[in-house]
């Protein structure tokens, strides 16, 4: 789950790292009487999205004073904004934040992630910070810093934070105020179950303070029932009306660019059908796990689900009937195919608990399937059939 910029700030000052003071609005009338909280004359105005990549779009607006301010912030609030990272439908702008503002003498990149292979969080560092740590990845790899650190209930030692921080050449102040901050980094990711913490820009200002400038965070899903106060964040308006509504029925799925929809039971299985789909030229719509004891409304709703995209030129079914009844998956499918007029390709493939029965169901409804025989042969001839 991603939270806000002004969402991530505020744990980061609960954990004492230094950020600016904002507010954050949900309208625009909103303005004028919070900013008197803040002190500064001139304010950074931001955009409130759920991507990165808001400075480059105009999603983030250097302000003078309060006419301004307001001025700017009728343009941005409610629009549209495109970024390298929200996909080209962009993010429309519900809430605004604004900071008073930093004067900019050098922009670093600091973050951490669970690393998975390593089991071990990474903290990434670089000099380069700003708009453009995507192409200083790709294009000059060595400026980017990594150190691994062990899980410990103490957080970092001494030296792996100097480790972490070596590369900025920081000041004896500017280095006590880092240190204590990589120590919050690491007590976030631990304490509130994050994956990610990304400040970017991490800056020295004129006044040769450190301030955290920018910063995202995302969270473990599968923790986040021992995380209340995190749950509170969410903000549903960011994410896809459709993953929200498989949530509610338990589904796990994400939506992908392709044409071809899918439904399999267990994760495992599911990834190897994408797989095969791209094996034969063509790519999966979405990921979806029906789950084990997957029950027939859950079916119905999954491929209602799939149907709800309107990229699906064709779905492939491909169930491997353990704890998963094939005749209960059929029933689904027959059901939810009635309710929304299947216009597309069906190919089914059944193996396993109740088989027969399954296709049964489905030979005798008139649904038009392409029934298989194996993934290999259901995977042609989906992408035959749509070809
Ligand atoms: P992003 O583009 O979505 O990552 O948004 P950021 O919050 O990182 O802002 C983008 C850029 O705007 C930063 O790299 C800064 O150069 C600039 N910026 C943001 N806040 C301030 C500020 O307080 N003062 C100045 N001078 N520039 C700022
Ligand atoms: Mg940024």
């Amino acid at each position: 789950m991603n939270i806000h910029e002004h969402q991530a700030k505020e744990i980061l000052r609960e954990y004492g790292a230094p950020v600016s003071r904002g507010i954050v609005v949900f309208s625009l009338n909103e303005i004028r009487d919070k900013i008197s909280k803040l002190n500064k004359k001139s304010f950074v105005l931001k955009a409130q999205i759920h991507a990165g990549g808001r400075g480059k779009a105009g999603g983030v607006k250097l302000v003078k004073n309060v006419e301004n301010l307001e001025e700017e912030a009728k343009k941005m609030m409610g629009k549209i904004l495109i970024t390298h990272q929200t996909g080209p439908e962009g993010k429309q702008v519900k809430r605004l934040y604004i900071e008073e503002a930093s004067d900019i003498s050098k922009e670093f990149y600091l973050s951490c992630l669970v690393d998975r292979e390593s089991s071990k969080i990474a903290f990434i560092s670089s000099t380069e910070g700003g708009m453009d740590i995507e192409k200083i990845a790709t294009e000059d790899p060595k400026k980017i810093i990594t150190n691994k650190l062990e899980l410990s209930a103490f957080g970092p030692n001494e030296e792996e934070i100097e480790k972490i921080i070596k590369v900025f050449n920081f000041n004896k102040q500017q280095k006590k105020t880092a240190k204590k901050l990589v120590s919050s980094m690491y007590k976030i990711m631990i304490e509130k179950d994050a994956n990610l913490i990304e400040i970017n820009p991490l800056i020295i200002t004129q006044q040769q303070e450190l301030i955290c400038l920018d910063a995202k965070m995302n969270f473990d899903d599968n923790a986040i029932f021992r995380r209340p106060e995190i749950l509170k964040l969410r903000d549903l308006n960011e994410e896809d009306p459709t993953e929200i509504e498989a949530s509610k029925y338990d589904l796990a799925y994400i939506k992908l660019n392709g044409s071809i929809g899918c439904m399999v039971n267990g994760a495992g299985l599911a990834m190897a059908t994408m797989d095969i789909i791209k094996l034969y030229g063509k790519e999966p719509a979405n990921f979806l796990d029906v789950g084990g004891g997957a029950t027939k409304e859950k079916v119905t709703a999954a491929f209602k689900l799939i149907l709800a995209d309107k990229n699906v030129k064709g779905i492939l079914i491909n169930i491997f009937g353990g704890i998963m009844r094939c005749d209960v998956l059929a029933q689904g499918v027959v059901e939810a195919a009635q309710q929304v007029n299947l216009s597309v390709p069906l190919v089914v493939r059944l193996a396993g608990t109740n088989f027969k029965e399954g296709k049964e169901i489905l030979d005798k409804s008139n649904l038009k399937i392409l029934s298989a025989s194996d993934l290999n042969d259901a995977a042609k001839k989906i992408v035959g059939a749509i070809d």
